[in-house]
């Protein structure tokens, strides 16, 4: 069924009993020329172009749970083209024109919002570093203003301007940047994969990699034994423990990353603001829950959920930058694993085994490379070829130590930055 205001008014009006599933729930087949291991926001992008790029439908996306149960139902949402190193840079900018067209692309209404991003510095040298992303992102062919701080406050009144120990000095606003309703973004890109006759198994774990003479021969699930050419990793927080089941150890550490919704409150912020003082970044949701979140919990974990000391850490980055927080009542915390890689930046290659691929290390920012990640790691797939606003995320950087995207300055300590 294509998606239209028409269609909308005629359920409207015979009582919504018309509208059909939005994807189908099959059985797996015993064969597939491809399987996608993981049903994120990344798996199913790359279902996706595999067939509308490529033309490649004989392909399984094999999920754990349910398709939005991961990360990509967890994010805080935030979508932005403000990389500054060469391989990021033109990868996001990549992605982010993808977003621009990707609701039409899918007939599906992912709330794709470009109501813009404000990153706020608060000393010269930040204002510095700040300048020099702004001429990267503009010298990419994307956008970026140099805010100083009344240009800040004609946005954002009601921050602590003044504060002693941070005050506003500026901000750098990028004005395409957004947010985006995060499991919408898997729904439809599962929707526009079924439509074109990619199998989506729910509730079906991976628990063992077919490896003969070097190549990949299939997948064990708990659904059976399933056949494939070819094999794609594209797990998140789990990509040690599924790559595992391939004998292969991967510089990925699992970390566990919190987010926090208040109550609905009238409209007041109608943009992304990220503190530069603090990990803070907070947007409002279009049903008026202010959305933020900080840094991760300082240890590895599995556990998709957080503790409290980083509740209070996020919290009081968020009092001191917007002490108005202080009298909304918090709804809800949450927590998602995030696959860390000693980078900070993606890997989408393939590995040493025939036929099995890898798409991991997305770290927090792995939300906005939903659809440049998923048509990069489809082109690979299907061609054997990176995909060039990629192909700086090679797995081999981290034995080389050549190519290295190190964007945050942080190193191997995520943890500790
Ligand atoms: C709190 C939080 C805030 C974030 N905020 C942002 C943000 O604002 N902007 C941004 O760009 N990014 C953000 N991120 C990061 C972003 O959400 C992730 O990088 C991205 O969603 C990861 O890719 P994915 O969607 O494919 O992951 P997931 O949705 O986690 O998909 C991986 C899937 O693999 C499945 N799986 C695992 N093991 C198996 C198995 N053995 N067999 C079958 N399936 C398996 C899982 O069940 C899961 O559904 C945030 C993350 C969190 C947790």
């Amino acid at each position: 069924m294509r998606y239209s205001a028409w269609a909308i008014l005629k359920q409207g009006l015979t009582g919504n009993a018309g509208w059909p599933q939005a994807w189908r729930s099959p059985d797996p087949r015993p064969e597939y020329d491809i399987v996608i291991i993981g049903g994120g926001g990344h798996g199913l992008a790359t279902a996706f172009y595999l067939a509308r790029e490529h033309g490649l439908t004989n392909v399984a996306v094999v999920e754990k749970g349910y398709l939005g149960g991961g990360n990509v139902g967890r994010n805080t949402t935030i979508v932005r083209a403000n990389y500054m190193l060469e391989g990021n840079s033109q990868f996001y900018s990549h992605s982010l024109k993808l977003w621009e067209r990707m609701e039409g692309d899918l007939n599906y209404n992912a709330m794709h919002s470009q109501r813009g991003i404000l990153n706020l510095f608060h000393s010269d040298g930040q204002r510095d570093m700040f300048a020099r992303r702004g001429n990267m992102m503009i010298s990419q062919g994307d956008d970026a203003e140099l805010l100083d701080t009344e240009g800040v406050r004609a946005k954002v009144p009601f921050l602590d301007f003044e504060n002693t120990r941070f005050p506003v000095f500026g901000g750098l606003y990028h004005a395409r940047g957004g947010t985006a309703r995060h499991d919408a973004v898997a729904w439809g890109f599962a929707r526009g994969a079924d439509m074109r006759g990619v199998d989506i198994i729910q509730n079906c774990a991976v628990t063992g990699i077919d490896i003969e003479n070097g190549r990949v021969r299939g997948v064990q699930t708990t659904k059976g034994a399933i056949r494939a050419k070819k094999v794609g990793i594209v797990v998140a927080g789990r990509s040690g423990q599924v790559a595992a089941m391939a004998g292969m150890r991967l510089p990925i550490e699992s970390h566990v990353l919190q987010a926090f919704v208040t109550e609905g409150l009238k409209p007041c912020l109608d943009m992304v603001v990220t503190y530069g003082m603090g990990h803070f970044y907070i947007s409002q949701s279009d049903k008026g829950g202010l959305v933020f979140g900080g840094d991760l919990d300082f240890y590895p974990s599995y556990a998709a959920r957080g503790n409290l000391p980083m509740v209070e850490h996020v919290i009081e980055a968020g009092m001191t930058l917007m002490p108005m927080i202080g009298r909304a009542r918090l709804l809800r915390s949450w927590g998602g694993i995030m696959d860390m890689s000693p980078d900070g930046s993606p890997i989408i290659d393939k590995t040493h085994i025939e036929g099995l691929y890898l798409n991991c290390g997305w770290c927090y920012g792995g939300f906005k490379a939903v659809p440049g990640s998923g048509y990069s790691f489809a082109h690979l797939i299907a061609t054997d070829r990176p995909h060039a606003p990629a192909s700086r995320y090679r797995l081999d950087r981290f034995e080389t130590g050549i190519g290295l995207m190190d964007e945050e300055g942080t190193g191997a300590q995520h943890n500790l930055h």
